[in-house]
């Protein structure tokens, strides 16, 4: 495998524009200050920041309680990944210095995870050029458009109204655009140009525009995959990546630059070409440590410092130490590159920001507590959030939400957690509690989930029977992981453009005939969740779910039940009798609270239905082949339900500033991504324009 140095070419401190002592505006010798620093009870390392003497005197007027910084510095933004790096780039192009705090031991986020597929629009640059039939301008993109000229002819007012089109239905019989908030789509609508240009700018290579955004929510979002090419070092200047760095040399690794395997972009950009998460996520990094942002890791933002606790300005943040150890030698985990990395480790800092904070730590996701306000089934813990291990449990903490609540801001869109038909569902790989991600081994944070698990598609569902905590079926199995479909405009085939002539906003889109058309809703997930005889006071949790089969299933299917994609980890078992599996589950599975009472009856109930040829509980026979479960021995793999998504958060206006619950801004204070609310719009395109709008904003704040 590929280690950090083995990219030299790679590693932005080799370039001499780089040195700290060159890049401090105040001429501070970041070296020395780190020896002052620290001697002073100060914080360490990082040019931009405040002398020690002048911190001391930086106290706030917070009433009674009086905070004494720690560091100081112009923007301070809680969160590296989608919309905290893009908004940190953005303020320092912008001059400002800036300090991104983020509780994990890299960057990047979940955008670091993610597939990559960014949809803006508005005629931005990416667009304009598929519709001239060019490549981009360092003439990596080899294939041809894949979309029409004419189906990419847009504008910024064409993209807001399909952002506001309320006669749009969705699966579940929704307007999912009905309650977009008009000043934040208007304003996203018409930053979305830029910030394409923006990430491109910054080492960002897109693909072709390839349709709308599958989920996405919009049918004028532009998608396009980012992209690097297969090479011999890994240069975020030049594009390139090696293969051992993507993880495709070999099928079962992965690395620690790309936490999950890249994928062939042939189709989209040309031969070489791969995609995901890390052809974003690396270029911003690399950029914004090229550009003199700095990082404080293993630091997780708790509490928002405000001038009296529900007025005046925002004067900074406290942050606490939230070390990331390597799951197997408990060592520190370190970031890919470390240039711009402030070591900071005392328990709890104060930072303070002249101009501005900016949120951008994520959703609540991972919260079942704050989650369960709008969906209360998914209050059980044995359900994470996506991406759990590179995160962490402090990844999509409801951080952001909970702070803000705490200094006044109000919350905009909750209800559109349950309008993207994404948001929560049942996945279709098996055997690991982090079920939303591929990662292998060789990224050092694969210890945490220990087994990729087993990815049994939908197909897959035909061969076992799903079981609840006590043992018992549920649900239809084959209709488990059906997810509801995509917006769609009535007559067409997903979007407009595509051979449709849409009329937005007229009302006829939503008339009865076609909500019933649309409306496909399946309630596996609710039954799923739903109490059950295992549940029990004070919180009746639903319990973990299970799929079990035998060794004939095995044998017909060709899963792989080995390491990496199973483990000893309490989310496979096997087992001689079903008694003896149902004993295993309940000794070893870390939610299995109750026994699997039921299971040895429900098997032999199944396996009389096979007999039959009907299942008389959940009309089986008409989706799909059943099978008896008779030869041992006998399996059990988790069946996992994820939020991948949050909807709802904090209510901001078009400059992305946070408000309160009297509709007043919060002074110095913004937010972006899914810590934001009132915009029904899927990831990555979202969190970008987003940081793209604070960033810009924060710097127009006056410097106190
Ligand atoms: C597997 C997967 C595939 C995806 N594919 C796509 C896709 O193809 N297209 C798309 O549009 N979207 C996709 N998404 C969604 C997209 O990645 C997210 O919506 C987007 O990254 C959210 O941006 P964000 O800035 O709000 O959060 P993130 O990018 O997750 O960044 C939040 C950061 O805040 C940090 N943080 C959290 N709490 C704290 C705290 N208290 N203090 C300090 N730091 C904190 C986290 O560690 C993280 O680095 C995908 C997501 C996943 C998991």
């Amino acid at each position: 495998m590929a280690t950090k140095g083995d990219h030299p070419s790679n590693d932005p401190s080799n370039d001499p524009s780089n040195d700290p002592k060159l890049e401090d505006e105040r001429g501070l010798n970041r070296r020395d200050f780190v020896k002052t620093g620290v001697a002073a009870g100060l914080g360490a390392g990082a040019g931009a920041l405040v002398e020690p003497g002048e911190a001391q005197a930086q106290v706030s007027a917070t009433g009674a309680e009086q905070t004494v910084w720690d560091y100081e510095v112009d923007v301070v933004i809680a969160g590296g990944g989608c919309a905290g790096l893009t908004a940190a780039i953005r303020a320092r192009d912008l001059g400002a210095s800036v300090l991104v705090v983020d509780q994990n031991f890299d960057l990047g986020g979940r955008m670091l995870h993610s597939g990559a597929l960014v949809s803006l629009g508005g005629a931005d640059p990416v667009q304009l050029r598929d519709m001239k039939g060019e490549s981009d301008d360092e003439g990596l993109v080899t294939v041809d458009p894949l979309e029409n000229p004419e189906e990419l002819d847009d504008s910024v007012d064409l993209l807001f109204t399909d952002l506001t089109d309320w006669s749009v239905v969705d699966p579940k019989a929704q307007s999912p655009y009905r309650y977009n908030e008009r000043e934040l789509a208007r304003s996203w609508a018409e930053n979305c140009p830029a910030t394409r240009q923006f990430l491109m700018d910054n080492y960002v290579r897109f693909a072709r525009i390839s349709g709308t955004h599958g989920g996405g929510g919009l049918s004028r979002a532009r998608a396009a995959q980012c992209f690097l090419m297969l090479g011999d070092r890994t240069d975020m200047k030049a594009g390139t990546i090696t293969a051992e760095d993507a993880g495709v040399a070999d099928p079962e690794r992965t690395s620690a630059f790309a936490p999950v395997q890249m994928t062939n972009a042939t189709r989209t950009a040309g031969p070489n070409a791969v995609s995901n998460g890390v052809a974003l996520a690396r270029p911003l990094e690399f950029s914004a440590r090229e550009k003199g942002v700095e990082f404080m890791l293993h630091r997780s933002f708790d509490e928002l410092v405000r001038e009296q606790p529900s007025t005046g300005k925002v004067l900074g943040i406290t942050a606490h130490y939230s070390p990331r150890q390597h799951p197997e030698t408990g060592e520190l985990l370190q970031s890919y590159w470390q240039n711009g990395n402030v070591d900071e480790r005392r328990e709890t800092v104060n930072i303070r920001a002249r101009q501005a904070v900016i949120l951008a730590s994520g959703g609540h996701g991972g919260n079942p507590e704050v989650r369960s306000m709008f969906y209360p089934a998914l209050r059980e813990p044995a359900f994470p959030t996506s991406g759990l291990a590179l995160q962490g449990p402090g990844g999509q903490d409801a951080s952001a939400l909970i702070a803000g609540l705490r200094v006044g801001a109000n919350l905009a869109g909750m209800q559109q957690n349950l309008s993207y038909g994404t948001t929560f569902h049942i996945t279709t790989r098996l055997g690991t509690r982090d079920a939303y991600t591929s990662m292998m081994p060789g990224h050092p944070t694969f210890g945490f989930r220990a087994s990729a698990g087993v990815n049994v598609g939908n197909t897959g569902f035909e061969e076992f029977i799903a079981v609840n905590q006590v043992g018992k079926r549920f649900f239809s199995e084959v209709r488990l992981p059906a997810r509801p479909g995509l917006n769609r405009y009535p007559g067409d085939r997903g979007a407009p453009g595509r051979g449709l002539a849409h009329t937005p906003l007229d009302w006829r889109n939503c008339r009865k005939e076609w909500v019933r058309e649309m409306y496909n809703y399946d309630h596996g997930l609710d039954a799923a969740l739903a109490i059950n005889e295992g549940s029990e006071a004070p919180d009746y949790y639903s319990g973990p779910l299970w799929a079990v089969f035998d060794q004939d299933a095995v044998e017909r299917t060709g899963w792989e039940l080995r390491y990496p994609y199973v483990s000893d980890n309490g989310y496979f078992f096997q087992a001689d009798t079903i008694e003896e599996l149902a004993q295993k589950i309940e000794a070893d599975h870390e939610f299995q609270r109750v026994p699997l009472s039921y299971l040895v009856d429900t098997v032999a109930t199944w396996n009389g239905y096979v007999e039959d040829g009907a299942d008389p509980e959940f009309e089986r026979h008409e989706d799909a082949p059943m099978n008896r479960i008779a030869t041992p021995p006998f399996y059990a793999l988790s069946i996992m339900v994820i939020w991948h998504d949050s909807y709802g958060g904090l209510r901001v206006n078009g400059r992305q500033q946070v408000v309160d619950m009297q509709g007043q801004v919060i002074p110095g204070l913004y937010a972006g991504g899914e810590a934001v609310g009132g915009f029904n719009k899927h990831g990555l395109g979202k969190g970008h324009v987003h940081g793209y709008i604070a960033g810009t904003q924060a710097v127009e704040e006056p410097s106190s």
